[in-house]
């Protein structure tokens, strides 16, 4: 395989001893503008994952590519953000009354049940049958939102390379199916002690993937019908290089899809900052990160401050490398965040025990699907969810 990673930082990790160490397989073959390019046996994948994460304590921090030309396309992206399309919409306020209508139906205590839930697998790794487990897990839970629902439909998304499917529910628009939104984050867990070692992920990612889950909940719950198609995304393997999200973005180019703008939601659930909110600045659209911005103020008033969070520090990249707006609203303003990640010590009791922050960017998050998919509420349809929830 093939990574992209800060040439500064691949050339500072420190080299481990075990027979599965990465620098015994990396090999940095190219450098340009403080990117390095190496190739690297899948072997010493979770070694360079764990040695960065020592290192730079943050999610994240290099891409994989499986050959040589995507990692060249990876740097050309990264370095020429200029020639990249801009939003094809306008991003606009004017849907309230289907925000505040979804808002209501959102409860906290449910992105709570979530993250234990999740954080009680064993872990999540990309490559261990408990990883896919949690997918099936997952799927299970949304497919139940949809029940009854034509529009609504919960897949698998296989993966060649690895075990672990990513998990994709799709609301197909009812006026614009060809204009697609997505709201995602990733399923999968790492410690970076060794991969026998428990990885529960509460905040990284299960916060994500439950404010996520509540948002979908929620506007189904409240009858909600976007005129764009949804699509909502639990990634497998962003700890091994975004791997998961890389794929999915690069099908969603190979298509032609007009994916007109992704929220990434990764690590929710710790506030470590005065702000409520870090808007994360690079690898993100500045149009789509203003509007994200301009949702704050409009609905919910939570503060917010900017900060950049490294190469590749989220599955947000991979949708920015194949020229697709994305925005990614953060726990705290980086580097201030949760530095319990990539161990067992990552639980929800290093977020007292609530969702109360995560809760935060559920509600971001229904303000981003009403007003970027639009759409209407159908009473019938929630008097109908309102009764399979009650059987
Ligand atoms: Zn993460």
């Amino acid at each position: 395989l093939w990574i992209t990673i800060e040439a500064a930082e691949l050339s500072s990790l420190e080299r481990g001893s075990d027979a599965n160490d990465w620098s015994r397989s990396a090999q940095a073959v190219a450098q340009r503008g403080g990117l390095a390019i190496a190739r690297i046996l899948e072997s010493g994948l979770e070694s360079l994952a764990a040695a960065h994460h020592r290192a730079y304590r943050r999610c994240g921090g290099f891409m994989t590519h499986s050959t040589r030309a995507e990692a060249e396309q990876a740097v050309d992206a990264f370095l020429n953000p200029a020639r990249r399309p801009g939003p094809r919409v306008d991003y606009t306020i004017d849907n309230g009354s289907v925000v505040a209508g979804i808002l209501g139906h959102v409860k906290t205590g449910n992105i709570y049940t979530t993250i234990a839930q999740l954080s009680s697998f064993p872990n999540r790794r990309y490559n261990q049958p408990s990883g896919v487990d949690a997918a099936n897990w997952l799927k299970t839970l949304w497919s139940s939102y949809g029940v009854g629902r034509s529009d609504v439909s919960v897949a698998l998304y296989p993966h060649a390379g690895w075990i672990q499917p990513s998990v994709v529910l799709t609301i197909q628009g009812a006026t614009l199916p060809n204009e697609v939104v997505v709201l995602g984050g990733h399923l999968d867990s790492i410690n970076s002690g060794g991969s026998t070692l428990a990885a529960p992920g509460a905040d990284d990612d299960a916060s994500g993937i439950a404010s996520l889950t509540e948002v979908l909940r929620a506007a189904l719950s409240a009858g909600y019908r976007p005129a764009r198609t949804v699509k909502v995304m639990a990634y497998a393997a962003e700890e091994v290089g975004l791997r998961g999200s890389k794929e999915i973005a690069q099908a969603h180019r190979t298509a032609g899809a007009n994916v007109v703008g992704v929220m990434q939601l990764d690590m929710t659930n710790y506030k470590a900052s005065t702000e409520d909110i870090g808007m994360i600045t690079d690898n993100t659209d500045p149009a789509l990160t203003q509007f994200t911005k301009d949702l704050l103020n409009e609905y919910l008033g939570y503060t917010y401050a900017n900060a950049a969070c490294g190469y590749a520090c989220s599955d947000h990249a991979a949708w920015f490398q194949q020229s697709y707006p994305s925005t990614m609203p953060f726990e705290g303003v980086y580097p201030q965040y949760n530095h319990q990640i990539h161990s067992a010590n990552d639980t929800l009791a290093q977020s007292g025990n609530n969702a109360t922050h995560a809760a935060k960017f559920t509600r971001l998050g229904v303000t981003f699907l009403a007003e970027v998919a639009k759409g209407t509420l159908s009473p019938s349809l929630a008097t109908e969810f309102a009764a399979r929830q009650a059987r």
